[in-house]
């Protein structure tokens, strides 16, 4: 199998990646398509892309997703609100989310965005050694299988415009929830047309929350909360242990008590 990934960049500034983990007949598609993919990002045409083919030499760890938990607030406030809450549900403290909720609004990586995610211990320290580039999670994808019945679920609850962005985040999202010390992650996209971002972690699954921010911000981000971890072992296995999602856990909706 083969780890194919590719990232755009203008005047230095990243614009988007993507990866796959294929056969070797999946290559040249793939390659075409995630060059395709590069060209056509509302962030704009990139002036470097760079796609990278790999052999991949470590087992494949084979998991089942996080389940999908779809919320409906009306608008950023509702949503951050909702983060907070789960936030403190899985026990992290105020300190820590209110932190990680500032850096995003205001750019984490001296007030732009970062490639990648931060770190956050549980003093609200941020763990990760660079703070523009932050930890790129890796080497993961979804089965063809999966991501069929991940669609279905999706067209069913009428979000099938976003299914690239909610895949490509559970994917991922599930890949972080499995490496041992994360407590929980938050994210919100930083594409301005997409407001929608998540809290994932083991005990409560992937929530997408419809609004963090307002249609129109370029900024986003991602923060691994994390405890009791080996820094160096867990950006390891974030950026190189290979893995599949290859069984959908399938999707709920809840609906909630306004605040
Ligand atoms: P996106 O969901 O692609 O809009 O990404 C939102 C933010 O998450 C980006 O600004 C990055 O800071 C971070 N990010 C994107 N991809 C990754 C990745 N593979 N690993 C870690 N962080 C990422």
């Amino acid at each position: 199998m083969y780890s194919v990934r590719m990232r755009a960049e203008r005047d230095k500034k990243h614009i988007s990646g993507a990866e796959r983990i294929v056969e070797t007949k999946g290559i040249s598609t793939t390659v075409s398509a995630l060059a395709e993919r590069a060209l056509s990002h509302e962030k704009g045409k990139p002036d470097f892309i760079n796609i990278s083919v790999e052999a991949l030499k470590t087992p494949i760890k084979n998991v089942t997703s996080l389940p999908l938990i779809l919320t409906h607030v009306e608008n950023a406030k509702e949503g951050k609100a909702l983060a907070k809450g789960l936030l403190l549900t899985l026990g992290l403290p105020l300190l820590c989310i209110e932190k990680a909720i500032l850096l995003l609004e205001k750019g984490p990586a001296d007030g732009e965005n970062m490639r990648g995610a931060i770190i956050m211990g549980m003093q609200g320290n941020r763990l990760e050694p660079d703070k523009h580039r932050g930890i790129r999670v890796s080497r993961m994808d979804i089965t063809k299988g999966c991501s069929i019945e991940l669609e279905r679920a999706i067209v069913d609850a009428g979000l099938i415009p976003y299914y690239t962005y909610i895949s490509e985040a559970l994917v991922l999202a599930t890949k972080v929830s499995s490496v041992k010390g994360t407590i929980a992650e938050l994210c919100w996209s930083d594409d301005p047309s997409y407001t929608a971002g998540y809290v994932a972690s083991k005990k409560l699954g992937y929530v997408r929350i419809p609004h963090l921010k307002q249609k129109g911000d370029p900024r986003g981000g991602r923060v691994f909360f994390v405890d009791n971890i080996d820094l160096d072992n867990y950006i390891h296995e974030m950026e190189n242990t290979p893995l599949l999602v290859n069984k959908f856990c399938g999707l709920r909706e809840i609906s909630l008590d306004k605040p």
